[in-house]
């Protein structure tokens, strides 16, 4: 019996563990089994080992993935948009499915929020077959009613990954917190989100985006998406003068929308006194519980604010992505941020890489 490697998270805070396991003889009916040709390290990757998110382990981590399609189960035929889908087909898909049934889908219009939704790379445990249901590893099994994407030929693969989850997570909170032609955007975060917020700002219509955040090669990224101004919180220390910086910028009132990209409880304090009155305000970044914080919700009914928040993303938000990122590789070079590369057996260096905030993205290449 065929097997292939994956690399396995047993115990959190432990080293990932190598595991060889048996591949199906053929998908199950609705199915798909894929190649992985690249699966990208998201931050979230990082929490999840460190155990901050609660899941049933062992998992095979990686929600990030572009693959060579192996074999097709019984009945598919076509990709989310209706392209037929052959076997050696490359593409990529959710990372999760909602169920289209339940109260949050059919009723109130909620996907994002369906409880029967589990992701790859994070709510499929690996120890039953198909076993391969997360990115570090050399195949990916995909369920029944997975929403899978034909990627074009003029899509670099390094593109889809560069961009990862982080794009669609941001396209999906600006749609819900709206961005009008001319706004004054503030992005808080420079990291992959904050980048792709950036990038789907600008592309809104944003008069100018300032982007705050740290360090410095993260600032130079933003910098290379457009970004009208950076504030370096490593350089400009007090919340205070920061907001001061971004009435300077905004002719002293504040700006239109500020997109949270940080997931620091403070950061949305900090946040909320740089929207001008009446101004909107997005909480993105928060997908683990960092934990409460001291603030007065005076701000919000005195400035008359809009306060909204985002989760996760629906498969539209991943076909405008992936249409987006064709369109747009030369003003938003997605692609170059895949900086560092990983065998599927170097799994925990590249883990340890993204935990150092030091690289702009690493990927597994099994
Ligand atoms: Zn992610
Ligand atoms: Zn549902």
């Amino acid at each position: 019996m065929p097997t292939a490697k994956a690399s396995v998270l047993e115990a959190f805070n432990a080293p990932l563990v190598l595991h060889e396991y048996p591949l199906p003889d053929r998908p199950e009916p609705g199915g798909v089994l894929v190649r992985t040709e690249m699966a990208g390290i998201c931050g979230t990757d990082v929490h999840l080992w460190r155990g901050e998110l609660k899941i049933q382990l062992p998992v095979i981590l990686g929600h990030e993935t572009v693959g060579i399609i192996a074999a097709l189960g019984e009945g598919v035929e076509k990709d989310w948009t209706g392209a037929p889908l052959a076997v050696g087909d490359r593409i990529t898909w959710n990372s999760s499915t909602a169920c289209g049934t339940c109260y949050y889908c059919a009723e109130k219009r909620q996907p994002t929020r369906c409880p029967n939704r589990r992701a790859y790379g994070i709510g499929h445990r690996c120890c039953d077959a198909p076993h391969f249901l997360g990115g570090y590893a050399e195949f990916h099994c995909l369920k029944p009613r997975a929403t899978i994407f034909k990627l074009p030929h003029d899509l670099p693969t390094e593109s889809v990954i560069g961009a990862g989850c982080a794009l669609n997570t941001a396209i999906h909170g600006v749609e819900r917190i709206g961005i009008e032609w001319q706004d004054n955007v503030v992005v808080q975060g420079a990291g992959p989100v904050g980048i792709a917020a950036l990038a789907v700002a600008k592309s809104a219509g944003a008069r100018q985006v300032i982007v705050l955040g740290a360090p410095k090669h993260r600032l130079e990224m933003a910098k290379r998406f457009g970004a009208d101004h950076v504030i370096d919180i490593d350089e400009v220390r007090a919340p205070a003068d920061r907001i001061a910086a971004v009435r300077e910028l905004t002719g002293g009132y504040g700006a239109d929308v500020v997109l949270e990209c940080v997931g620091a409880p403070a950061a949305v304090v900090e946040g909320m006194e740089m929207c001008r009155d009446g101004g909107r305000y997005l909480v993105l970044g928060h997908y683990c519980d960092a934990g409460p914080v001291s603030w007065n919700p005076h701000v919000v009914t005195r400035k008359q604010l809009t306060v909204v928040g985002s989760w996760s993303s629906e498969p539209r938000h991943l076909k405008a992505a992936l249409d987006f990122l064709r369109r747009h590789q030369k003003e938003c070079p997605f692609a170059s941020m895949v900086s560092h590369r990983f065998k599927v057996e170097q799994a925990n260096e590249a883990l340890a890489a993204t935990a150092s905030w030091q690289v702009a993205k690493s990927v597994i290449v099994p």
